[in-house]
């Protein structure tokens, strides 16, 4: 071999190296996530080791989140963005901070309903938020829809949280769409009339007030309630327990539903690993897991519920698309506000 081919060996060799090195290096999605380390991170840790791609984690509340990246602008380090809530999702769309984003399996396993039409950004898992009432206090026959809460006869008896949190609003904002302003803002006054005690407290809260005495109903999320069935705490345990769930509007629009979900953010410079990161916990080992971890429903028909779910009985959930809560969340922020909701 003479000097001038081995050179040129070596030569090709090492720029081989180095375009590897350079490429391991690059793998790499970051992700700024809404949802808790503890709910995300074995999945994120499941996806490296599948794809060889790191996943680098920032945790935080949403709206900081979506501030940081309205601030980053283009020099965001931020790939991907998660949160729990379609309304914030909807909130980072108008803010111009996501992109649409193609993916046939994407298209695929999540309904229609549980994505963004242009794939702005996509569910990926499903929590509903029905009515709790005190066994015993109140028959199930005595329910209907979230409409009848407003009715005179439950003065006194129910307890909700705060009209700042997103959850309600995104319930409000579902209201709005098939009652209308008027209407909706009608009841909204009639529930705040009906309230046992000025809203305070997360979603727990009001379950812990129902089972304490306080109320005989409470309105919160189906995995707070799960959390508490099988909680450590005795208490939590005994809490929950007091209380049995009740699926409203099964005659009609059905049972409000929100979403945890993930977008690819505008200025993303690994745009391919954020959408593999996407369809990683959209297949359905990941889906088993990210529903089981959170007491959340799977967004796909084909993974079982976990066994609390099961023994909840299946429910019809409302079929409006999610962007609508994003785009009915100022009035119904508004509405709340008019009714008095605190
Ligand atoms: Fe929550």
């Amino acid at each position: 071999m003479n000097t001038i081919f081995k050179s040129a060996v070596f030569f090709i060799a090492s720029g081989l190296l180095a375009t590897f090195s350079a490429q391991t290096f690059a793998d790499e999605v970051n992700v700024y996530s809404a949802r808790k380390e503890a709910l995300i991170k074995p999945l994120l840790n499941d996806f490296t080791q599948q794809t060889g791609i790191k996943v680098n984690l920032v945790t935080g509340k949403a709206d900081a989140l979506l501030k940081r990246l309205e601030t980053e602008g283009i020099n965001t380090p931020a790939d991907l963005l998660i949160t729990t809530d379609a309304s914030r999702l909807y909130r980072a769309q108008i803010a111009g901070v996501l992109q649409p984003v193609k993916s046939e399996a994407l298209t695929r396993i999540i309904p229609a309903t549980y994505r963004e039409p242009e794939g702005y950004w996509f569910g990926l898992s499903l929590r509903a938020r029905p009515i709790f009432y005190v066994k015993g206090k109140i028959k199930p026959e005595q329910l209907s829809d979230y409409e009848s809460l407003a009715n005179p006869v439950f003065k006194n008896k129910i307890c909700i949280r705060s009209s700042n949190n997103i959850y309600n609003q995104s319930l409000v904002a579902s209201m709005i769409e098939v009652n209308g302003i008027e209407t909706t803002e009608k009841w909204a006054k009639g529930l705040v009339a009906n309230l046992a005690r000025s809203p305070k407290g997360g979603d727990r809260d009001q379950i812990r007030a129902a089972a304490a005495g306080q109320c005989d109903i409470a309105i919160a999320n189906t995995y707070y309630y799960a959390a508490m069935l099988s909680s450590k705490k005795q208490a939590d345990r005994d809490a929950a327990g007091k209380l049995e769930i009740f699926w409203p509007n099964q005659t009609n629009r059905g049972t409000h539903v929100n979403i945890s979900g993930a977008a690819v953010t505008k200025h993303a410079k690994n745009t391919v690993n954020a959408i593999k990161l996407i369809e990683f916990m959209a297949s359905k080992t990941a889906q088993e897991w990210y529903a089981n971890a959170n007491h959340e429903y799977p967004v796909r028909s084909d993974v079982e519920v976990s066994e609390i779910l099961k023994s909840w009985g299946k429910f019809k959930a409302d079929s409006v698309n999610l962007s609508v809560l994003g785009l009915n969340n100022p009035k119904a922020v508004r509405l709340m506000d008019r009714a008095g909701w605190k």
